[in-house]
């Protein structure tokens, strides 16, 4: 459920209120910028969705204030409010498809042997509900569920052979881009969380005591921004494959450039050791230590990035 009260006091000053009428009193309308003199002139009902200038006259649904002081759309703010408008039938259409799980298997060695590899224990194997699938489309994958408020969504499948190929397979139109892997472990509490670049780099990362989430594709919507603001966050960190430094101009600027809107945004030098999926808890601690947030600091990066492989004897031309 929607607390229209938390949302104002993380985006907002609320001066008075709740009354007991449930009327609640901003310091500042955000629309004529009205600032409080004897008595505030901007309420929010937190009994009705909707608010009231009396000022300038300006009044609406909570939506229409959460895009405002949220600073997204319309249409994510409805996602957070809970009262979608636009789109209804493509929401429609979205709550039918109902994801088909695979079948649950024995765990193959080669399974075992995938998940040592990466070290992940069978505590955090059995946290995020890992099971293994060895039929049909999924054969020879690690399913790893997608939950969302508890509930069970949809799901990637990780191939553990060598040469599998593609190396993650979802169902198609199970509405990923509205997701974030393990976003139910981010409370309220937590301002800072950590954008990994697969599922497996969130799942080794929580291993190592990190908070962190993953968007189930390359880029991250509005709708799963909306998420992250819904829970409070403030700041995000990329912590994204040594390689994607090296395609900063798209993947990781893209991101950074979108996120930086909404977010205090920095990166973590992962390049300077492993991906995050294997790293330890000390190597962990370490990166998050050296941040940067800058574009000077960025650019720097990404010469440190090309320069190291140089040094490393790469082709000039996988530097693009
Ligand atoms: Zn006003």
């Amino acid at each position: 459920m929607f607390d229209i009260q938390q949302f104002l006091n993380q985006h907002s000053r609320i001066v008075e209120g709740p009354t007991a009428k449930g009327e609640m009193f901003l310091d500042r309308c955000p629309y004529c910028g009205a600032p409080k003199t004897h008595k505030s002139s901007f309420t929010v009902s937190k009994v009705r969705p909707v608010f009231y200038c009396y000022r300038c006259g300006t009044k609406g649904n909570w939506t229409k204030l959460v895009s405002k002081l949220g600073k997204m759309s319309y249409q994510a703010a409805g996602l957070i409010v809970g009262h979608v408008k636009a789109n209804k039938t493509e929401e429609k259409k979205e709550e039918q498809i109902v994801v088909r799980f695979p079948t649950s298997a024995m765990w193959s060695t080669r399974a075992v042997n995938y998940l040592e590899k990466r070290q992940i224990d069978a505590k955090t194997r059995d946290h995020f509900h890992l099971y293994f699938c060895n039929s049909g489309k999924y054969r020879d994958r690690i399913i790893v569920p997608v939950f969302h408020k508890g509930e069970r969504i949809t799901f990637q499948g990780r191939t553990v052979l060598p040469d599998g190929d593609p190396r993650y397979l979802s169902p198609p139109n199970d509405g990923k881009n509205r997701l974030l892997f393990n976003y139910d472990s981010l409370s309220t509490k937590i301002k800072v969380v950590i954008l990994a670049e697969g599922p497996f780099d969130v799942i080794r990362l929580y291993q190592n005591r990190v908070t962190a989430v993953c968007s189930l594709g390359k880029s991250i919507s509005d709708t799963q921004i909306a998420l992250l603001k819904e829970r409070g966050i403030k700041k995000v960190i990329l912590m994204q494959d040594r390689d994607a430094l090296v395609r900063i101009d798209k993947g990781i600027g893209k991101l950074w450039r979108k996120l930086s809107s909404q977010f205090d945004v920095e990166i973590a030098p992962v390049m300077c050791k492993n991906d995050p999926g294997e790293l330890d808890r000390a190597e962990t601690q370490e990166i998050l230590q050296s941040t940067c947030c800058s574009a000077y600091e960025l650019k720097r990066m990404k010469f440190e990035t090309k320069r190291r492989q140089y040094a490393n004897g790469r082709k000039a031309a996988d530097i693009s």
